[in-house]
Order: C-alpha cells, then sequence, then structure tokens
C-alpha cells in the first residue's frame, strides 16, 4: 500500500522546515512507498523557495505551485488530482496538525473509506474559533445527516477512489465528509493532537463563519434537490402562483358583479407579483431539470458508482 500525504501551504516559510523533519520522522517507518506532495498556494513569501530545496534533495517529496492564492480548497483538489498513493492524507502545513497521528489514521482506514481527526483538545482561541466551530460542526451534522465532531480538521485519511471522484471547488473541502456521503462512503472519526500555532499567522478570521454557514446552505441544496429541482421550485411556485391566480380570480368577480375600482388596490399588486414569481419558480425547476438531464446523459457512468 503506498500513502501520499497533500499539504496546502500559504506563506509558512517560517513552518516548512520543522514540518519537513517532522513528516520524516514518521515516515521513516513506513515499509511501503509514499510521497509527500506540498502545494504551494501562490504563497509571496520564501515557502516556495525552501519546498524546492526539499525536492531537489528527496525523491519522495513533490512540489505543486498555484499561480495564485486560490484557497485551501483548491490546493487540496490540485494535490489530489496529481496523487499517486492507495490511500491519501491530508493536514495542514502550519504544524498545528501532528504528522505523528498519520499511522493511526491510515491503520483505521483499513475498515473505512474516510477517516477524519478530531481536535478534542482545540489549542485555538475560545470566542473567535472554537465557539464559532462548536455550532458550525453541530450545525452541519444536523443539516448533513453526517455526524462528526470537527468538521474543519484537515488532517483526514482518504481511499484513493474517494478523493479520485470529488469535484471540488470554491471553499468545499470542509464539506467533503458529507458530501462523500451520499455515495456510501464510510466515514470514521478519530481523536488527533493538536497543537497551537507558533510560527506564522491564521490565514482566517471570524469571517470565515458566515462562509461556511452560506456554503452549508448550497451543499444542502445540493443533497438534497440537484437531481430534482422541480421538486424544490415547484411546489413553492405552485403556491404562489396559485395564490396570485385565487386573488386575482376574487379582484375580477368584484369588478364584474360589484362594479368595483381595481386601480390603486395592494391586492391587485400582490396578486400580480405572485403569479409572476410562482411562474418564475416552476421555471427555475424546469431550467433545473433540463440541466440535471443534460448532465446525466454526458456521463458515461452513473455518478453513484465507483
Ligand atoms: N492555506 C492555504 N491557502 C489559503 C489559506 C490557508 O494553503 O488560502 C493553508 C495554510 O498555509 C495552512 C492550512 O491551509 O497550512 C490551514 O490554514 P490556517 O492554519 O491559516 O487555518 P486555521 O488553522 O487557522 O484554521
Ligand atoms: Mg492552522
Amino acid at each position: 500500500m503506498t500513502v501520499s500525504i497533500v499539504i496546502p501551504l500559504y506563506n509558512e516559510e517560517e513552518n516548512v522546515e520543522p514540518l519537513y523533519e517532522r513528516l520524516h520522522e514518521v515516515l521513516d517507518t513506513f515499509s511501503s512507498g509514499y510521497e509527500i506532495i506540498f502545494v504551494d498556494d501562490g504563497s509571496t513569501d520564501k515557502t516556495l523557495a525552501i519546498l524546492e530545496s526539499f525536492q531537489k534533495k528527496n525523491e519522495h517529496v513533490i512540489v505543486l505551485s498555484l499561480r495564485r492564492n486560490f484557497g485551501q480548497t483548491a490546493a487540496f483538489a490540485a494535490g489530489f488530482d496529481f496523487a499517486r498513493g492507495d490511500v491519501v492524507v491530508t493536514m495542514d502545513g502550519d504544524l498545528q496538525n501532528d504528522p505523528k497521528d498519520i499511522p493511526r489514521l491510515i491503520e483505521k482506514l483499513k475498515d473505512f473509506d474516510l477517516v477524519s481527526g478530531w481536535r478534542k483538545h482545540r489549542q485555538d482561541t475560545f470566542f473567535t474559533r472554537r465557539l464559532p466551530s462548536i455550532i458550525a460542526n453541530w450545525l452541519i451534522s444536523k443539516v448533513t445527516g453526517v455526524n462528526l465532531h470537527d468538521y474543519g480538521c484537515s488532517l483526514k485519511a482518504y481511499k484513493r477512489d474517494v478523493v479520485k471522484n470529488l469535484r471540488l471547488y470554491g471553499e468545499m473541502h470542509r464539506f467533503i465528509p458529507a458530501m462523500a456521503s451520499w455515495y456510501g462512503v464510510k466515514i470514521a472519526e478519530i481523536e488527533t493532537t493538536h497543537h497551537p500555532r507558533l510560527r506564522g499567522k491564521s490565514k482566517y478570521g471570524i469571517s470565515r463563519t458566515i462562509k461556511v454557514i452560506l456554503d452549508l446552505i448550497t451543499v444542502k441544496f445540493l443533497q438534497s434537490f440537484s437531481t430534482k429541482p422541480i421538486q424544490f421550485f415547484g411546489p413553492v411556485g405552485v403556491l404562489f402562483a396559485l395564490g396570485g391566480l385565487g386573488i386575482s380570480f376574487y379582484l375580477t368577480i368584484e369588478k364584474l358583479f360589484w362594479g368595483a375600482m381595481l386601480a390603486g388596490r395592494p391586492l391587485l399588486l400582490l396578486g400580480v407579483l405572485l403569479i409572476i414569481v410562482g411562474v418564475q419558480f416552476i421555471g427555475m425547476g424546469l431550467l433545473g431539470e433540463m440541466i440535471v438531464r443534460v448532465y446525466h446523459e454526458s456521463q458515461k457512468k452513473p455518478i453513484y458508482a465507483r
């Protein structure tokens, strides 16, 4: 069994040397082959230069370099594309994750397809990092139905098939377990060590919470309705349109039989608005159905096959 370690790095010049050393200590004990894929995510400091010096002296090291800072998700995706191992392990490059946990993750992977780290004793500040994370993890678990304590932990191990079938974009790497579970991937979580960040700066602030919640809405929508958009948009559309038609019908009766004046009546506006919005919703559903159909016809194999 061969292992690929994928590590995204953005301006981590002070961390790469110790990271490399610690990885070495662990990976030297590996009898089977391994590769370390460092993905430089458009760093503007010496990160890339240092990484390239490792590549020169160690054939196990591969350096991928993104042209600009694309974000952690894109960096993972680049690493996954390249990875040749039977097992793919991801971790942060700032030494907050500990390479010593890698063998335990891989061991657990014998019975699962994805093993996710859980930073049970997380070494970050409470109000800006840990509290938002507790709430986010609870929310993500509830909404996606995939119960993990720690969606945000980068330290994860995957069987090759899982990463090769993922299509990552935006900031979706946090939702990999949720998305993978739709395809029947078996997921486990184990406690892993977490260290405080000693060098360099965190790349995220509190604004991440809002982005994560928006992404969660997207993920939930994709999970529930991506193969049947008309069932999401349709009922709302029909409800609105029927409401609008009902109001218009009532106003027509008033006008015809009681000679009521319709100009200047807010109800008339509401009726028209509901009909238009309702028709729009149904149209969106139909458009969605067409996109789904075109997509499925373009696929050679069903998307749930391995
Ligand atoms: N990272 C990256 N691109 C980015 C932001 C972060 O490759 O745009 C890397 C970063 O260098 C680190 C990992 O992703 O190796 C996690 O980032 P960070 O430590 O800032 O996140 P935190 O631990 O604070 O959540
Ligand atoms: Mg960190």
